[in-house]
């Protein structure tokens, strides 16, 4: 399993752990504070006994989920259980829940642990309650940006304009060096991704 990676500059020192789950490719992620250890999960689609075991002495301040899609929240209420934190989750997802998040989140909410703040950034497209997390150079997108294109919207909670605005204005609009840590895969930087969005908006998808 991957180890605390830190992250310091502009503002920000914390620690940053990223953990594969299930077979889906889909990759949890735990901040935390490098003095304090207060912190955050983010997404909990699967094996909650290895999520509990990376999150180690992390103090938890909720689980973040970034959208309602079950592969990203399947065994939420047994990681809650364990860790004894709330859930929390973009106002327009919450019911795509198994059972109701402690917490909802909007736009430019801001979520502190230790000296260091985690942004949400409301980005709908993939889902309409879709949401994106930065902290320092570092964001954390979910299934709405992955290294090669926006996230799929041939399904019934998406929506290809709504994402590529959200993309366009909302996330390629931050700095080039920030890492893209997406909900499924390895990561990327916008300033690796940011020259495609033509190509992207041209085959639409
Ligand atoms: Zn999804």
């Amino acid at each position: 399993m991957a180890d605390w990676q830190r992250i310091t500059g502009n503002g920000v020192d914390f620690e940053l752990k990223t953990v594969d789950v299930g077979t889906m490719g889909n990759v949890v992620y735990i901040v935390r504070d490098t003095d304090t250890h207060e912190g955050y999960v983010i997404d909990a689609g699967f094996e909650p006994e290895k999520i509990a075991e990376a999150v180690d002495d992390t103090k938890v301040q909720a689980i973040l989920i970034t959208h309602g899609h079950w592969d990203h929240h399947q065994d939420l209420d047994a990681l809650k259980q364990k860790l004894g934190v709330p859930a929390a989750i973009g106002e327009l997802d919450q019911g795509m829940l198994k059972s109701p998040p402690e917490q909802v989140l909007v736009d430019r909410q801001e979520l502190p642990f230790g000296k260091n703040v985690l942004k949400a950034i409301h980005t709908p497209g993939h889902t309409p309650g879709s949401t994106c997390f930065t902290v320092g150079n570092q964001l954390f997108s979910g299934d709405t940006l992955f290294p090669g294109g926006v996230g799929n919207t041939k399904n019934e909670t998406g929506h290809f304009f709504t994402i590529i605005r959200s993309v366009e204005y909302r996330l390629l609009s931050l700095p080039d060096d920030t890492v893209i840590n997406p909900g499924h895969g390895k990561p990327s930087t916008i300033g690796t991704e940011k020259p495609s969005l033509p190509e992207w908006k041209e085959r639409c998808w």
